[in-house]
């Protein structure tokens, strides 16, 4: 199977005005403007209205939040009151519940030009014991690419940590369950669409056993690891005053200074920690809206790239958010760091490069992330036909500074999984109608 994008309206790489073609799952040719494709095609698709970008990968979600956005007793809190406040409901999750709730943020991410999903499950109830299965099989169906991190907490109340004991699990569950997934879901090799991912939540809800053996079962078995790091300046003051030391020194005792290694939000580290994070081959996972929302701080994107580091982008959990909108996380990105840093702190093109090229290379994967020969055909397709881009010039620039929302194309892997703004085949009335009486239920409301 072989289809021609044809003329696109902005996206292409120089010399490539006519458009490219994929053929089966990959970006096979690109044609010159005004020029045919080197080999007969089986269909044509018209770009001429669309701006094309390589698919978003989205490095840092938690899909389960959707059912807490604008939580009453968690607004306006910060990241630590925030957590206690959220956690007993978290605690009331199942199955039932937590599958609708991945489906939504699935379909909202998807909607939004996102082709990989990062998810980070680490809200374990004796209710909802299959988290990371229900996560894959949801992405399966809607056909997005998902690195799921297996999460986890064994860090409760009762020793120190800020989690309830209801949330958190014993550290030989934990790993057996991450050799169990690995065996069922983790692919390799170009083109992978499930992988697994091993992610202790924070400092502040793990042990130093549980971080440590993490690393090791992530060694042996090929698997990259993530958890959060520097997200707050009280998470620095946890770490000296319960381990003696910053945060970056206490995970690299523990094994965890690799380049299988990604860490969300990233921003309260010294120059010289940057410096470590660059030689060692690690990724950030930078989640403006949260980092805002929650009053955290700004992450100092250039910085962690001038050192080396990969600098993807995220939207995070949808309860600090609150939404799973991908293509708006560009905008917010380069607004944040223009307000932190001024006009030289981030170019408009940027954002688009943190959420495709950074973000591969967080997750480990060549073979995404960009619009080139022989990568993966994951594309996301905007049009400039509504009131907020009318009277733009640079159509690329007009996604991020008129603020895109909503792509009208997405392919994943070749295949058409958005088409006119919409998921063929499914039913959104039912879905949001079912994620509201989740959502409801979860607040014990009904
Ligand atoms: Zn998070």
């Amino acid at each position: 199977m072989r289809l021609w994008i044809k003329t696109p309206l902005g996206g292409m790489p120089d010399g490539a005005g006519g458009g490219l073609v994929v053929e089966d799952a990959i970006i096979a040719a690109f044609v010159p403007a005004g020029g045919q494709p080197d080999a007969p095609v089986d269909e044509t698709f018209d770009a001429s209205a669309h701006v094309v970008l390589p698919g978003l990968i989205n490095t840092h979600h938690h899909f389960y939040q959707t059912l807490t956005r604008a939580y009453r007793p968690a607004i306006d809190k910060k990241l630590f009151d925030w957590l206690v406040a959220l956690y007993p409901v978290w605690a009331r999750l199942t199955d039932a519940e937590f599958r609708v709730a991945c489906r939504l943020a699935l379909a909202e991410l998807l909607l939004s030009g996102c082709t990989t999903a990062a998810d980070h499950h680490y809200v374990f109830p004796p209710g909802l014991g299959h988290a990371i299965d229900i996560e894959m099989e949801e992405a399966q169906a809607l056909g997005l690419r998902a690195v799921l991190c297996r999460g986890s907490m064994d860090l409760s109340t009762d020793d120190g940590g800020l989690p309830p004991p209801s949330v958190v699990q014993k550290i030989d569950t934990i790993l057996a369950d991450g050799e169990r997934l690995a065996a069922r879901w983790h692919q390799t090799g170009p083109g992978a669409m499930t992988q697994l991912a091993l992610a202790p939540c924070s400092p502040f809800s793990v042990t130093a056993d549980l971080m440590r053996e993490t690393a090791k079962q992530a060694e042996r078995l090929g698997l990259h690891m993530h958890t959060h790091l520097a997200e707050t300046e009280d998470e620095n003051e946890f770490c000296l005053a319960c381990f003696g030391k910053r945060p970056l020194d206490y995970l690299e005792d523990l094994g965890w200074l690799t380049d299988r290694t990604w860490f969300a939000h990233g921003i309260h580290f010294t120059p010289s920690e940057m410096q470590r994070m660059g030689k060692a081959g690690i990724g950030v996972a930078h989640c403006p809206s949260s980092n805002m929302i929650l009053g955290s701080g700004i992450c100092a994107v250039g910085a962690l790239e001038a050192a080396g580091v990969a600098v993807g982008l995220a939207v995070d959990g949808s309860a600090s958010n609150d939404g799973s909108n991908m293509m708006q996380e560009l905008r917010q990105g380069l607004l944040l760091q223009r307000a932190g840093g001024g006009i030289t702190a981030a170019t408009s093109r940027d954002p688009i490069r943190w959420a495709t090229q950074g973000s591969a290379r967080c997750l480990g994967r060549d073979d995404l992330g960009a619009i080139e020969l022989g990568k993966q055909a994951d594309l996301a397709l905007f049009k400039l036909d509504e009131l907020r881009f009318s009277g733009a010039d640079d159509p690329v620039a007009a996604l991020i500074t008129c603020g895109a929302h909503r792509a009208d194309r997405v392919m994943v892997a070749g295949v058409w999984r958005v088409i006119d703004g919409a998921i063929p085949g499914m039913d959104l009335p039912a879905l949001l109608a079912s994620h509201d009486t989740a959502a409801r239920k979860l607040r014990q409301e009904i």
